[in-house]
């Protein structure tokens, strides 16, 4: 399977070039050149068909090609080392859990993927890579976590100072080995752009070989489609349609979903749940596609005004902008909207949301009250509530339990390099 760039479709790279690259050199993200189509048997057998065999299936399908049927079961094995449960909330509304990983966030199973595949690409080279990450919070521990102690691999992560909560901090400044951490003094959009900038350096590019780890390469992207096969092997069986809410920042997660539908999952109707930074449902309303500064919200890691994967959800529907706006409904809430969606739910179906995880519930509702009959729905729970312990202990008055690997990460100390928003400053620090 070759991957071509959104911006060059005649662009055409090799699976292991669009990892190692992450970013094509145009700025453009790689999509695979095709999207295989799943056989109806395998849609048939998906109930009797564990997570990890599904893994095995989907992959085979996107990568059969590149990749030994044991590097597959080795990528997937790595993978899928936790359960993702369908939990059910109301009549017609379930969640699906992906916060069971080691950092207790959804990130984990593309950031497990990603530091796998890079290690079986890279097998056999002696040069070490270098991973860029920028985080609004949960990729820079899922990816610290998931490259920690990876032989040959270098992991430097960007976040902007104050803005993301302890708990996510702690998470990735507290590993050392090959994992670095620079506060940044600005916005999440501020270390993404730095980022970006290093990947189209010449002459930092031909000092060290670079790479990213964020959801715009493929390897963190695709792997987010295998949950959506299995939320939907799990919900019990409905004549009703199936809309999936996603909370939503940089859109990597609901354009896997997307690429699940394309590859024959039948899901009807998508809904992209935002808070207030609402470019994409702006634009699923009928406007132009505009960027604006992020704004800062209690469902911080969605806090994104220039979503990085919005190209690669357009390539997905083949680049028409009406299907587009038809598969997917677009809505946004404030922090008190989210806070009010938390509270009734904990009053009404005694369940704990995170912020984020709330913002796809007000999604799936809102979506619903429209015709509630007529569909079952499914919102993703982005994250574990004990990572945003602050805001769920205040809004919902409780004291929260923290899972025990994630309390261990609250005794660690804290090891980070100041970084002044500036990127000849980031480039100093690369080339010392
Ligand atoms: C990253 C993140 C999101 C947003 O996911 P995208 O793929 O960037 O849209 C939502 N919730 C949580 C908890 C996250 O960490």
């Amino acid at each position: 399977m070759n991957f071509y760039s959104t911006n060059n479709p005649e662009h055409r790279v090799s699976l292991k070039e669009a990892v190692i690259k992450g970013l094509a050199p145009d700025q453009g993200l790689y999509m695979p050149e095709k999207i295989p189509t799943l056989p109806q048997d395998f849609f048939d057998k998906l109930p009797d068909l564990s997570f990890q065999e599904i893994g095995y299936e989907v992959i085979t399908a996107l990568f059969g090609e590149d990749l030994s049927v044991e590097q597959i079961k080795e990528l997937v094995d790595h993978t899928l080392t936790f359960d993702a449960p369908l939990v059910k909330i109301e009549e017609g509304v379930y969640t699906l859990e992906l916060f069971h990983g080691p950092t207790l966030a959804f990130k984990d199973f593309g950031a497990r993927f990603c530091s796998k595949l890079m290690s079986i690409l890279m097998e056999g080279e002696d040069r070490q890579v270098r991973v860029l990450v920028a985080t609004s919070g949960d990729t820079g521990s899922a990816v610290a976590n998931g490259f920690y102690k990876v032989p040959g691999v270098e992991v430097i992560i960007l976040y902007p100072k104050g803005k993301v909560s302890e708990l996510q901090e702690k998470q990735f400044t507290t590993l050392g080995e090959n994992i670095s951490t620079l506060e940044v003094d600005g916005v999440f959009d501020d270390c993404q752009k730095m980022v970006k900038e290093a990947f189209l350096d010449k002459e930092l590019n031909e000092k060290m070989l670079l790479t990213s780890a964020n959801s715009i390469n493929i390897a963190r992207w695709i792997p987010q489609c295998l949950y959506y096969f299995y939320a939907y092997s799990r919900l019990p069986k409905t004549d009703k349609k199936l809309a999936i809410s996603v909370p939503s920042g940089n859109f990597g997660n609901l354009g896997a979903g997307i690429l699940a539908e394309r590859m024959g999952l039948p899901i009807d109707t998508f809904i992209a749940s935002t808070n207030v930074n609402r470019v994409v449902p702006n634009y699923l309303a009928g406007n132009p596609f505009t960027t604006e500064s992020s704004l800062q919200t209690i469902s911080n890691s969605m806090d994104v005004g220039n979503p990085s994967n919005f190209y690669r959800l357009l390539a997905l529907f083949g680049n028409d902008e009406a299907l587009f706006r038809q598969k997917v409904k677009g809505f946004y809430f404030d922090d008190q909207d989210t806070i009010n969606g938390m509270k009734n739910v904990k009053q009404n179906s005694n369940y704990i949301m995170d912020p984020h995880g709330a913002v796809g519930y007000l999604g799936l509702r809102n979506f619903r009250n429209i015709s509630p009959d007529e569909y079952v729905g499914i919102f993703l729970e982005t994250a574990h509530p004990g990572k945003f312990r602050n805001v769920v202990e205040e809004v919902l008055e409780l004291k929260l339990e923290l899972p025990e690997r994630l309390a261990k990460f609250l005794e660690g100390e804290k090891k980070t390099i100041a970084l002044k928003n500036d990127y000849q400053e980031f480039k100093k620090y690369l080339c010392n």
